[in-house]
């Protein structure tokens, strides 16, 4: 029996569009319009959502018209809609929820237990011109503290470094001074623990906190600009422990002497010891990052695409290894072995042309909605029910990738959820990217939108 005649043309028009466009696109964006109806020389065909409607409409409409052209014969017209009932892949049972919030005493951090990331290592730092001093002055801080750099202060731009070294000192000082306690802390987390401390009328056990410890490192001391009520209790801290011998370590997206809205007193204070930068890593450096990191993934990265992702993302390390996960990801996710075509394909969105303007979260919150056909509210909200609880994973791991803000201020976004469920929901999705090509196309779809637009 023959096949419909609609039919044929719909393979006809799916083969003509395939061989238009990359692998990548035809996975994220063309496989799944499907015909919905054809009536007299207009043929309707349907994306699996307003948001796929919107990209497709946008990006591949004439060569859409084209392939119904060749399909469907002279004077076919297409019509484009969004299918009214969004397609949901991701599995309906949750088989990794949210934990529940841990209660207040077990995620505030004591000086004892550094929450570090083990990979933030010395070993693991990769050290070249554009971070050589910085990782000098961090080793001999590790080995001596207290000594002649105090305060050390680290600046640079976002994804350069600064808490991976900062990770570095506290976890190689520790090794060689068991006796010291060393704290390390997010500025942020350092002001909610002074606010907390008010609330709770226990500002006594706050300053006891800090004001004890052998080493204070306090990352991204910018977020302190503007919080007028924790500079007086910064500023003792600062003295109690300076005068005491003790090792301060500071970074910073900005040198001492941007942070303007900061006091004279705290900004000099920044400036006593030795003040260092990181800058972006040159090419050399960049592949030899590379090379580090794939040598531990599961196939081979072929050197012509170490050095293509080399010069595509030049002045974030965080980037860097975001695009070898995701051609790594890709590749075992298709099964195809890594090749520089597949590469460009895959990191269309990378590169200099493109994230010139920051992305907003409001944006990421609206796309992540629209693919899933969920609502912002939704996303905000406290249901756990799937898919949205899904939804919201992935938009909380959008924002890490393409936002500098911390888990505490995306959890703040979400509903004001704590910081361990937003790591949570980032990691969820930055594994299961890994084995579900279902979900990598929906991320890769929304990353490639948000970044281009
Ligand atoms: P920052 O705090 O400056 O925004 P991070 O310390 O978070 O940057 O670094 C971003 C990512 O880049 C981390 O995964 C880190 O391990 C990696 N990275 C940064 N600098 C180096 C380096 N010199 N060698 C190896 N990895 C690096
Ligand atoms: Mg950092």
């Amino acid at each position: 029996m023959e096949a419909h005649p609609a039919a044929r043309n719909w393979e006809q028009f799916r083969q003509a569009l395939r061989g238009r466009v990359t692998p990548v696109t035809w996975r994220t964006w063309l496989e799944g319009l499907e015909q919905q109806s054809v009536d007299g020389n207009v043929v309707r065909i349907v994306a699996p959502s307003e948001f796929h409607l919107r990209w497709v409409n946008e990006k591949y409409r004439p060569l859409i018209q084209e392939a119904v052209l060749v399909a469907y014969g002279p004077g076919a017209v297409v019509e484009l809609d969004a299918s009214d009932s969004p397609s949901f892949d991701p599995p309906l049972i949750d088989d990794d929820p949210e934990p529940e919030p841990l209660p207040r005493a077990a995620t505030s951090h004591d000086p004892g237990e550094p929450h570090l990331v083990p990979k933030y290592s010395f070993e693991n730092f990769v050290v070249g011109p554009s971070n050589r001093f910085a990782h000098a002055a961090a080793l001999a801080i590790a080995e001596q503290p207290g000594g002649n750099y105090n305060p050390l202060f680290v600046y640079g731009g976002a994804g350069l470094g600064k808490t991976h070294l900062l990770h570095a000192i506290a976890q190689h000082c520790a090794d060689l001074h068991p006796n010291l306690e060393i704290c390390y802390l997010s500025s942020e987390e350092f002001f909610n623990g002074f606010i907390d401390g008010i609330r709770k009328k226990r500002m006594d056990e706050f300053k006891a906190r800090y004001r004890s410890v052998d080493m204070l490192l306090l990352d991204d001391v910018q977020f302190f600009e503007g919080k007028e009520q924790i500079l007086e209790e910064f500023f003792h801290t600062f003295n109690t422990l300076y005068e005491a011998g003790r090792q301060l370590v500071f970074s910073a997206d900005r040198p001492p002497k941007s942070l303007s809205s900061l006091e004279d007193r705290i900004r000099s204070r920044f400036e006593w010891g030795l003040t260092t930068d990181i800058q972006p890593p040159d090419v050399e450096t960049r592949l030899a990052i590379l090379r580090k990191n794939a040598a531990f993934a599961p196939q081979e990265v072929p050197e012509p695409v170490l050095d293509f992702m080399a010069n595509r993302v030049v002045d974030n390390i965080r980037e860097l290894e975001g695009a070898l996960t995701r051609v790594t990801a890709y590749a075992a996710l298709t099964h195809q072995p890594i090749n520089l075509e597949m590469a460009e394909d895959v990191l269309q969105d990378l590169g200099p042309a493109h994230a010139t303007v920051p992305i907003s979260p409001g944006r990421i919150l609206a796309a992540t909605a629209e693919s899933f056909g969920l609502s912002i509210t939704d996303l905000e909200g406290p249901s756990r029910r799937q898919p949205l609880a899904r939804g919201r994973q992935v938009a909380m791991y959008l924002c890490r990738e393409l936002t500098d803000l911390s888990l505490p201020k995306i959890g703040a976004l979400f509903g004001g959820r704590d910081h361990t469920t937003v790591l949570h929901g980032v990691n969820t999705v930055a594994k299961a990217i890994k084995t579900d090509l279902t979900l990598f196309d929906r991320v890769t779809a929304l990353l490639q939108s948000l970044r281009r637009t």
